[in-house]
């Protein structure tokens, strides 16, 4: 089996930008797992169903067809649902506010990992998200667990939606909503956010995007 290397973290810790790069400079496959919940979250959304119906979510993931495209780098793999691109529908404000409910579901989370896991068998990937050096990769030969300070998270996601022309979102309200994510992840009864013992934590706050790559690309050649 090729390596795996587990990338967790909070919401906005660079996560998505450093998995995509140390995965495009060591030649090994992307896997967002944060996409996938999105998705998901996204097909409960459109369904109308209730957060709380835990009979017709079950029902709807394991029957859907979740499909990850990769694409050239820089570019984001595509995300399609039951044959629907939702690659750019997933990160808008609404998914995100209701994604940890979902994330938190035991069905929804079954059926994730099993996927997560199939795609890791033979190897080769760069895993991001909250629970793959615990719970989906725990034999990873290498962990990371990316944080910064709420402060400097909630500007980097500021910075990402000026740039995008989205500048309807304040600061505060960014960083209240990146705590509640956090406190709602780090407290779920299944694989809850949390650094594997065995991870290496890497405080990002003062490190630029440059410097955290590198430094897991050491990490893993050492
Ligand atoms: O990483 P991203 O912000 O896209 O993740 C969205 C949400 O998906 C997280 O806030 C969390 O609730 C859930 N998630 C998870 N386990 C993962 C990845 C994401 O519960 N491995």
């Amino acid at each position: 089996r090729r390596p795996i290397i587990a990338i967790d973290g909070p919401a906005g810790a660079g996560k998505s930008t450093v998995t995509r790069r140390v995965a495009q400079s060591l030649n090994l496959l992307h896997l967002d797992t944060g996409a996938m919940y999105r998705a998901v979250a996204w097909l409960v959304m459109r369904s109308g169903i209730s957060l709380d119906d835990e009979g017709a979510i079950a029902e709807l993931v394991t029957q859907a067809n979740l499909e990850l495209i990769p694409a050239e780098p820089p570019n984001p793999t595509r995300v399609k649902i039951n044959g629907e691109d939702v690659t750019e529908t997933i990160r808008t404000p609404e998914v995100t506010a209701i994604v940890s409910q979902i994330a938190a579901k035991a069905s929804v989370r079954q059926a994730l990992v099993q996927q997560q896991q199939r795609y890791g068998k033979t190897g080769g990937i760069v895993a991001e998200g909250r629970d793959i050096g615990t719970a989906v990769f725990p034999d990873a030969e290498l962990k990371i667990f990316l944080t910064a300070s709420v402060e400097e998270r909630a500007k980097r996601r500021w910075q990402d939606f000026k740039e995008q022309g989205r500048e309807e979102i304040s600061l505060e309200q960014l960083e209240q909503d990146i705590q509640a994510r956090d406190y709602f992840d780090s407290h779920r009864e299944i694989a809850p956010l949390q650094q594997a013992i065995d991870a290496i934590k890497i405080d990002t706050d003062k490190l630029s995007i440059e410097e955290v790559t590198e430094q897991i690309i050491n990490l893993y050649e050492q």
